[in-house]
């Protein structure tokens, strides 16, 4: 569990801003998010990857989420 009090401390390593902690309680993840570069980081274990090499983008994320939903196989 991510302990987002640390928050503050971190920074979107692209824009040097501040990241949003999201919970995605049905799939058990964990993410930080920069509104500015539409960037998604991800908790693995309670760590950030705070990489921009591993960001992923917002819009893809969330379309991934929505086929994972809506798809069933490959
Ligand atoms: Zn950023």
């Amino acid at each position: 569990m991510f302990d987002s009090s640390k928050l503050e401390y971190l920074a979107c390593p692209k824009c040097r801003g501040k990241l949003e902690y999201h919970e995605d309680p049905e799939r058990s993840t964990e993410y930080l998010l920069c509104r500015h570069c539409q960037l998604i980081y991800n908790i693995h274990s309670g760590i950030p990857h705070l990489s921009i090499d591993a960001a992923q983008d917002m819009q893809q994320f969330i379309n991934n989420s929505e086929a994972e939903n809506n798809t069933s196989g490959d």
